[in-house]
């Protein structure tokens, strides 16, 4: 499985938003967004750049949400392709399926601080699908699908560490969660206004359709 492991802020300074990528650090001072002369586009020349052309802007909003969900470009195409398929707006319910990820349930769920280590999380076998142990941070969730933390020691005692980290936060309504029992339900599919980026998936659906 690959994965990006450059410096992490430099993303977030490259789409000029937050995309809380470090988890509670990314809340405070310390978030290099948060300080003016650090939240620069990265690189030597960044300020000599002009506005962008007409597909400098359709990349930025693609790559600024393959970084959110953290999805390489061959998973986000695979995304893409199945939303194409689907009777709904295809830039919707690409963002849908993005939000359905495991790991991307796994943090609004509260049980991991961000979608980076919710995804080590679940590759490590730390959370339950149903019951069923499942390692894979891309599987999609369905509606009534419950998501549970390993019954063991070490587990559940990670999963609550996290939950006081983000001082145990209501997750969206469409996921209960009973932060006793370490356990989420996703008791419906996640909509449009539940996505917490600013995107404009008409660019990308426009850039990826080609
Ligand atoms: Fe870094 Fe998080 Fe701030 Fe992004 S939001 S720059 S990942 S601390």
């Amino acid at each position: 499985m690959s994965r990006y492991i450059g410096p992490v802020c430099r993303q977030c300074r490259r789409e000029g938003i937050k995309l809380m990528l470090k988890g509670i650090r990314c809340e405070t001072a310390k978030c290099p967004m948060e300080k003016q002369w650090r939240s620069n586009p990265p690189g030597m020349h960044a300020w000599r750049r002009g506005k962008g052309s007409g597909y400098a802007l359709r990349l930025r909003e693609k790559q600024k949400v393959k970084r959110f969900y953290g999805v390489l470009e061959k998973q986000f195409m695979l995304l893409f392709r199945q939303a194409e398929r689907s009777k709904e707006n295809t830039g919707t319910a690409m963002l849908q399926l993005l939000e359905r990820r495991l790991d991307n349930v796994v943090c609004k769920a509260g049980f991991a601080p961000s979608r980076k280590s919710a995804r080590v999380m679940i590759t490590q076998g730390h959370i339950y699908v149903n019951g069923r142990r499942v390692d894979r941070p891309s599987f999609m969730i369905n509606v009534g699908d419950k998501i549970s933390v390993k019954p063991s020691d070490k587990s559940r005692a990670l999963a609550k560490r996290h939950l006081e980290l983000i001082g145990d936060r209501p997750p969206q309504p469409w996921i209960q969660r009973d932060s006793e029992r370490l356990e989420a339900v996703v008791v419906t599919l996640p909509s449009r206004d539940d996505v917490q980026i600013p995107v404009e998936e008409q660019l990308i659906v426009e850039m990826c359709s080609r």
